[in-house]
């Protein structure tokens, strides 16, 4: 703590954060997206290049998950209005909600139930791609279902993926990586739920458990990895790959608002508000946001009050010199998807100049949001996700938003807008601890 003491002064917002208290972070550092596109290490021709694989390899999802097959193997979650939900969020929550509401569902996307199915499915396409052009199992043009024949999968199966996760993650890679015929091993953080361990073993999936947290799981992964020339680590913390993943999003939301007539330009603004663990997940959905509606959309992460680690590698600058530990918070929240002590360099680095803010939010919170949501909507969310609503209560209503609303040049919109809650993860929590969260009383 010494080393950082002068960032954590008296009534700072970084204070507050200190003392886990549910805090609003703006981002100083933001920046026209013209004056800062340029500067980035990867742009629109990067996300079309990971939209391409995803087609060329849909026809091989569809046949190993034939639930896949209404949207013909592109794995992509609705966007729905939630309006019970927003008559609620005003009376209970007293929040001046303005605009439309929507709730985009990755919690329901398929193979994997969370947000994971976009980067980490991707990220094991990718792998699977470079390894069977290199071996000439498929030139480029080829059907790859191909993929599935015996021979192929004997191929794969001499291939071992590793991951560290504290859950999520390890089912996204875990699933597709099995499907395909690779070994795989997961390596879960303390944080991980029983459940999630459970599944993957049913997968045939390898999993070990560690006392630690989640930065502790990647860094044995990572050296086991190092040791077998055969084996590929999934690297949460730096992969480009899975950023490129969930940048898809953009243009797939962009299509989902088309359809709902839904306008989004100078008069008519967007925001976003998705939970935050290492940062790849919201990261890479805002990046691919920003470079369809640039200035129109503004992209909020939320932390838990324990583990804001995004919020603490941003506002200092210090990105991944710094954690949550360091400053004596624990890491440890109920949201296990956002568990993380240390956040993405890579990420915070790119982005710097786009991000809007950072949200931090209490744990009992999250209960309530989700059992409010399955009140109103019956719609089931885990924890995690669950964080996203604690943007959308604080956007027209907080001193510090207010400002932000003005100098962005907000204020007179507000009525035009558009709020898009991302629900990052749920589908796939069993029914029996369903039950239990929703009716714990807190
Ligand atoms: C992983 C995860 C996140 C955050 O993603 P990061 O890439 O770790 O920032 C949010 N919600 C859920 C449910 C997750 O599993």
């Amino acid at each position: 703590m010494e080393n950082f003491k002068h960032f954590f002064t008296e009534n700072s917002v970084l204070s507050r954060v200190q003392k886990a208290q549910e805090t609003i972070w703006l981002n100083r550092h933001k920046q026209p997206f013209a004056k800062c596109a340029q500067n980035l290490e990867l742009d629109m021709s990067d996300i079309n290049d990971a939209e391409a694989r995803l087609s060329r390899f849909a026809p091989l999802i569809e046949k190993l998950f034939p639930e896949t097959q209404n949207k013909h193997g592109i794995i992509e979650s609705p966007l729905i209005y939630i309006n019970n939900m927003k008559t609620l969020l005003r009376q209970k929550y007293n929040a001046p909600l303005e605009g439309k509401l929507l709730l985009k569902q990755d919690s329901h996307l398929a193979v994997a139930g969370s947000v994971k199915a976009r980067g980490g499915i991707y990220e094991i396409l990718k792998h699977t791609e470079d390894l069977a052009v290199e071996h000439n199992l498929i030139t480029p043009g080829d059907d790859y279902t191909i993929l599935v024949l015996p021979q192929n999968r004997n191929f794969f199966r001499q291939y071992t993926v590793q991951v560290g996760s504290t859950g999520n993650l390890g089912l996204s890679i875990g699933i597709i990586s099995a499907a395909i015929g690779y070994k795989v091993i997961v390596h879960m953080s303390a944080d991980a739920k029983q459940w999630k361990k459970d599944l993957l073993k049913k997968y045939g999936v390898i999993v070990k458990e560690y006392s630690g947290d989640y930065g502790e799981a990647v860094k044995h992964g990572r050296s086991l990895s190092e040791q077998n020339p055969a084996s590929y680590f999934v690297d949460d913390e730096n992969s480009r790959n899975l950023f490129l993943g969930y940048s898809v999003a953009g243009k797939r939301l962009q299509q989902q608002l088309k359809s709902l007539d839904i306008t989004v330009d100078e008069r008519h603004p967007l925001f976003v508000y998705i939970p935050c663990g290492v940062g790849g997940a919201p990261g890479g959905i805002s990046f691919g946001l920003k470079q369809i509606y640039k200035d129109n959309v503004h992209c909020f992460f939320i932390e838990p009050v324990q583990a804001p680690s995004m919020l603490i590698g941003m506002a200092t600058g210090l990105k991944n010199k710094i954690s949550v530990q360091d400053i004596g918070l624990t890491g440890s929240t109920q949201a296990d998807g956002l568990a993380v002590g240390r956040p993405s360099s890579f990420v915070g680095e790119i982005m710097q100049h786009l991000l809007s803010g950072i949200f931090t939010v209490n744990d009992k919170k999250l209960y309530r949001f989700m059992q409010d949501l399955n009140k109103s909507e019956h719609i089931f969310l885990e924890p995690s996700a669950c964080a996203a609503f604690q943007g959308i209560c604080q956007i027209n209503g907080s001193k510090q938003m207010k400002q932000y609303l003005q100098e962005n040049n907000l204020s007179s919109k507000m009525t035009n807008a558009t709020h898009i809650v991302w629900a990052t993860g749920g589908s796939l929590v069993p029914a029996d601890i369903q039950q239990k969260y929703l009716s714990s009383v807190f």
